[in-house]
C-alpha cells in the first residue's frame, strides 16, 4: 500500500496551521511550526492571495493530510460520500472518522493517526473477535474493538497506554481500560468530529 514518506511537519507548514500529525511532539517546544510557521521551500515566506479554487484545493489537501490519505483513495471516499444519503461533506467526514486507524487514535490508544495506523497494521486489534490489520477498515455502531492480550505486554504499547490512558474519548466511542475493549456507540455527528475544515469547500472543488 502506497503511503506518504516525506516530512509530515512540512505538511503543517504548507497548510499554514498545526495539523497535529506527530503526537506529543506537536505539543512540545520541538514542533517545527512553532519555529517556522511559514510555508516550506524558497518562496515559502512570500505572501499569496489564494483564488477561490486555491482555497478549495487547500481545504481538501488539509483534510487529506490530517487523516493521512493519498489522493486516489480520498477521491474514492468522496465518491462514496456522494452516493450516500445525507449531506455529502458530513458523509465524507464520517467515512474518514470511522476508519479503524482513526478510531484507535480517538480512543487515545495511539499518539497520532500515523502511530495508530502502524499498530493496526501490526495486528494489535480485533474487531468483534476477529483480527483486523487494515487501517481503512470501516467500523460501525455496535462494533467491539479489543486490544490483543499479548499487546499489553509490549513495551511500546505499555508506553502508549500509560501516556494516553483512554482520556478525552469522544462520546460516540467508549473504552473499558480494564479489559482494553472499546465499543462504537454511534456514527459521529459533524459536531463530534473535531477537525478544523470547511467541508463545503471540498464539495465545491469536486463539483467543478
Ligand atoms: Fe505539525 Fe506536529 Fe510537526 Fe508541529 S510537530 S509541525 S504540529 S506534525
Amino acid at each position: 500500500m502506497a503511503r506518504y514518506i516525506g516530512s509530515v511537519c512540512k505538511l503543517c507548514r504548507r497548510e499554514g496551521e498545526k495539523l497535529f500529525l506527530k503526537g506529543d511532539r506537536c505539543l512540545s517546544e520541538k514542533c517545527s511550526f512553532n519555529r517556522r510557521s511559514y510555508g516550506p521551500g524558497q518562496h515559502g515566506q512570500g505572501r499569496r492571495k489564494l483564488s477561490e479554487y486555491g482555497l478549495q484545493l487547500r481545504e481538501k489537501q488539509k483534510l487529506r493530510r490530517i487523516y493521512g490519505i493519498l489522493e486516489a483513495q480520498f477521491a474514492r471516499y468522496f465518491e462514496l460520500a456522494e452516493r450516500k444519503k445525507g449531506i455529502t461533506g458530513e458523509n465524507l467526514l464520517q467515512l474518514l472518522e470511522t476508519r479503524l486507524d482513526n478510531v484507535v487514535y480517538r480512543l487515545r490508544l495511539a499518539g497520532s493517526r500515523r502511530e495508530a495506523r502502524q499498530l493496526v497494521r501490526h495486528g494489535f486489534f480485533r474487531v468483534n473477535g476477529r483480527k483486523v490489520n487494515i487501517p481503512s477498515y470501516q467500523v460501525k455502531p455496535g462494533d467491539e474493538i479489543t486490544l490483543k492480550e499479548t499487546a499489553t505486554n509490549s513495551t511500546l504499547i505499555k508506553g502508549i497506554l500509560e501516556a494516553n490512558n483512554g482520556q478525552n474519548i469522544p462520546e460516540w466511542l467508549e473504552l473499558d481500560t480494564n479489559s482494553w475493549t472499546a465499543r462504537v456507540n454511534s456514527i459521529p455527528s459533524r459536531e463530534q468530529i473535531d477537525v478544523p475544515v470547511e467541508e463545503h469547500l471540498i464539495v465545491e472543488l469536486y463539483s467543478r
